[in-house]
């Protein structure tokens, strides 16, 4: 075991590949690589399917008793919170991520197991006493191997907001983190195995896209198929599913509205939009990218706006001051750096930020007007620190505006105005709305987003329909 070599978890022991390929870890921000990684083919993908198989159809997990299994859930977020400053380090050297924000998420991946741990303790099942006599029943058995495919933005949180619910149902469960942060995700399969949970329900695959998660989403071995990464990624797993009938959650990019009326609260607002779109470098899919701010206090938003995301301290992000550091690696500079070359050309204007000029893959919290609405850094999903901003005159304008977009995942608005907040919320064609606030969850709620954003909603119960094969018993009595 160690911080510089991450093997696969196969069968509750960490391995290399069989053919024993590797790939580079980078640090991105010393743009130095840190670490190698298994580099996963079928026949690793295959020896990780075989073995969550056995454990699921052979081994005792999906047989104990709920509050057993919720008790080893526990157990890992109790080592999870021991290893706090472990796992927020990794994913600080591996993508750059501010140090704070790390840690921060770690606190959110905890809470993602100990959620799911006690939710299907208590909603395992629901009676009915029928009219007729008759009295019925639904039971949640698992579905069986989960499959999930995680990106590296989030390393360690996306990847436990997939692992939780499958294995609190009683699934046993592959992930694959994106090649790009592997770190992360392989301690936490360790820590799992030192929780004591059973060779097989939760095995970690590391390596590329294809061939390591193609060879997951095509094998017909795995029951669900649980997703999140871009759009174009998400339609090929799905295709990849449906040749064996698996059930797919994609949880896909964005391009968020982020609203702000003219009797907002300028503090409140300034706050989270700047949160919304420079949070974690901007690499978030959630983010508030399309910025709409009425015509009223266009002018005084702006100027609060632009020094705030001047006032952001960038930098190391070992630094606890840092709020903003370096992209997460050198291909995804290039993409934001080429939106950011694109907005002139387009005819837009940059009132702060840019392209970072001292050769570090970081793009400054960058700000930009009088885009056209066909430039592709107004439509397209840039997935970087980049805010495009227009105004509006009308309620109804701004609906219209906030929901031409292919995606739909999530919208923000800001007003003090309550009936507005619910019309508003309601007329806005996303799959979560911010009321004047950012990125707050109660997982009980539906996550998930509408059109090129998603299919399928987790969290709470909607995690519970897709990890589950429902089950309605009826009783003559
Ligand atoms: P990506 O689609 O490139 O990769 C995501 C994962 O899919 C990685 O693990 C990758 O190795 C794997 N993958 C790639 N090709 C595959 C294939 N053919 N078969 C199976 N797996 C394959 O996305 P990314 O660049 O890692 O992440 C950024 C994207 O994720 C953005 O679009 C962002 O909006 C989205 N995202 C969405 C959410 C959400 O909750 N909706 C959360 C975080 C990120």
């Amino acid at each position: 075991m160690s911080d510089t070599t991450f093997g696969h978890i196969i069968e509750g022991q960490e391995v290399p590949s069989v053919d024993g390929a590797t790939f580079d870890v980078w640090n991105p921000w010393t743009q130095e690589v840190f670490a190698q990684a298994a580099e996963g083919g079928p026949q690793d993908a295959a020896r990780a399917v075989a073995s969550s198989r056995r454990a699921f159809d052979e081994g005792p997990w999906p047989r104990m008793g709920r509050v057993e299994r919720a008790a080893a859930i526990h157990r890992l977020a109790d080592l999870m919170e021991e290893r706090t400053e472990d796992l927020a380090r990794l994913d600080t050297t591996n993508m750059a991520k501010p140090i704070a924000q790390a840690r921060h998420d770690v606190g959110r991946s905890v809470w993602n197991f100990r959620f799911f741990a006690d939710h299907q303790r208590d909603h395992c099942g629901a009676v009915y006493p029928m009219d007729s006599g008759h009295h019925t029943y639904s039971e949640y058995g698992p579905a069986g191997v989960v499959a999930a495919i995680s990106p590296w933005n989030f390393p360690l949180m996306m990847a436990s907001w997939k692992i939780a619910p499958a294995i609190a149902w009683g699934n046993t469960c592959i992930i694959k983190p994106s090649e790009d942060t592997p770190a992360s995700v392989t301690m936490l399969g360790r820590l799992a195995l030192e929780a004591g949970l059973p060779p097989g329900v939760l095995n970690v695959l590391n390596g590329h896209g294809a061939p390591a998660g193609s060879s997951l989403t095509a094998d017909d071995r795995v029951d669900r198929v649980t997703f999140t990464g871009s759009s174009a990624t998400g339609r090929v797993v799905m295709a990849s599913a449906a040749t064996h009938l698996a059930p797919v959650s994609l949880e896909l990019g964005g391009k968020g509205a982020n609203i702000v009326f003219d009797d907002a609260d300028l503090d409140n607002a300034v706050h989270w939009t700047v949160e919304a779109i420079f949070r974690n470098s901007g690499q978030i899919c959630l983010a508030g990218s399309r910025l709409y701010v009425a015509s009223g206090i266009y002018d005084e938003f702006m100027d609060r706006f632009v020094a705030a995301a001047e006032a952001l301290t960038i930098g190391d992000p070992f630094d606890p001051q840092t709020r903003f550091s370096s992209l997460a690696s050198k291909k995804h500079f290039d993409k934001v750096s080429s939106y950011v070359d694109g907005v002139g050309l387009d005819g837009g204007k940059v009132l702060t930020g840019g392209v970072d000029e001292e050769g570090r893959w970081l793009v400054r919290p960058t700000i930009v007007t009088d885009l056209p609405l066909t430039a592709p850094a107004y439509c397209e999903e840039i997935f970087g620190p980049v805010c495009v901003v227009n105004r509006f005159e009308s309620e109804d304008e701004v609906v219209g505006l906030a929901n031409d977009t292919r995606y739909g995942l999530n919208a923000m608005l800001f007003t003090e105005n309550l009936s507005r907040a619910h019309r508003v919320s309601s007329r806005l064609r996303a799959g979560t709305v911010w009321v004047n606030c950012f990125f707050i969850r109660d997982l009980r709620t539906p996550f998930g987003g509408v059109g090129d954003s998603g299919v399928g909603r987790e969290g709470g119960d909607f995690s519970r329909e897709f990890f589950t094969e429902p089950k309605a018993v009826v009783m003559q009595i």
